[in-house]
């Protein structure tokens, strides 16, 4: 296990998808003890890189009967929490090329239903909230190929 202590901005590197994970759960963990965290989490990196590992962790706090996956197909998964009647919501924007996309998904509504956590971001610089938490993978060691560095910052 890892011992993470969530204070922004926050660098750490994993060495396993269950690292990453635990990761994620650390800052869901932050986000229920800290009510004034923004509840948008924003994750930024490459395919293969591990938004989905995070929030598998991020989501086994939140919603801890839920079954992460990718929502490529579908942009948006909601996972239910049935004892606290609490709803997160998993975005993938990869195939989101417009603001007429995230229009038709009703992205704007989702912020005040529940936390939000939202895989590449980078392609809706123009739609984050005022103040949401950046999550940024890279793969940072090419002769270590499971490692990654993880950054998070408060914006
Ligand atoms: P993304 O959602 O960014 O496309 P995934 O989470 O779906 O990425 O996949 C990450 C892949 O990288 C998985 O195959 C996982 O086993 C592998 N992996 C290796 N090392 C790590 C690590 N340190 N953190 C997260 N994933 C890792
Ligand atoms: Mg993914």
């Amino acid at each position: 296990m890892m011992n993470i202590d969530i204070t922004f901005p926050l660098c750490v590197q994993t060495l396993s998808p269950t690292e990453t994970e635990e990761v994620g759960a650390a800052l869901a963990n932050a986000m229920m003890t800290d009510k004034t965290l923004p509840r948008f989490v924003a994750l930024y990196g490459d395919l293969g890189v591990g938004k989905t590992a995070f929030t598998r962790g991020f989501a086994s706090v939140l919603s801890p009967e839920s079954l992460v996956r990718s929502p490529t197909f579908t942009l948006v998964n909601e996972y239910r929490n049935k004892a606290t009647k609490t709803s997160l919501f998993h975005f993938d924007m990869y195939r989101i090329d417009s603001e007429d996309d995230l229009y038709s998904m009703g992205f704007d509504d989702y912020p005040d239903r529940g936390i939000c956590i939202a895989e590449w971001c980078e392609k809706i610089p123009y739609a984050l909230p005022l103040h949401y938490l950046r999550v940024t993978i890279t793969k940072n060691n090419a002769d270590t190929p499971d490692s990654r560095e993880i950054r998070i910052e408060r914006i």
